[in-house]
This record gives structure tokens, sequence and C-alpha cells, in this order.
């Protein structure tokens, strides 16, 4: 059950949006169109092509959250990953 509250007469318009996870709503929204194109792969693969595999992440995410993520090189996707450095 979700309670419904009414912004205050004082209370601030920015603080209400937030209480009720509106302005979490539309900020998602918005990155969610920023964050439509994927991260490419920066592998090369094995015939010396560029992968340029899409790979799950998108430009904006936080390296720091990414898996396969090379820093100075960039991206992986996992197949050129397991070639790289799987066992
Ligand atoms: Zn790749």
């Amino acid at each position: 059950m979700t309670k419904k509250k009414h912004p205050n007469i004082g209370g601030s318009f920015d603080e209400f949006l937030r209480e009720e996870g509106i302005l979490e709503e539309i900020e998602n929204k918005v990155l969610g169109k920023d964050e439509e194109e994927f991260d490419r792969c920066v592998g090369v693969t094995a015939g010396g092509k560029k992968c340029n595999a899409e790979t799950p992440y998108r430009k904006t995410d936080h390296i720091e959250m990414r898996v396969c993520y090379i820093e100075g090189a960039g991206q992986l996707c996992f197949d050129c990953w397991k070639r790289i450095y799987g066992t």
C-alpha cells in the first residue's frame, strides 16, 4: 500500500518529487534516452579484425561497475575477455 502525499504549501516542490520517487523516475527516463547506445568491444579478433561486438554496458556506465573493462583500452565483450584473460 502506498501513501500518497501532497506537497505542503511551504515545502519545496523538489522535495516532494524526491519523496514520491518522481524525480528519480524522470532522471532515469532522461538518462535512459542518453544511455541507449551501448559500448562496443575494443578487442581484436583472432583474425586481426576489430571485434566491435555490442557489450551489455552503456557508454555512460561507470567503469567501476563494469566487468571486462580494461583501463586505458576500453570495454571488451566477454568473448574477447575470455580469449585474452580466460583460462
Ligand atoms: Zn569482443
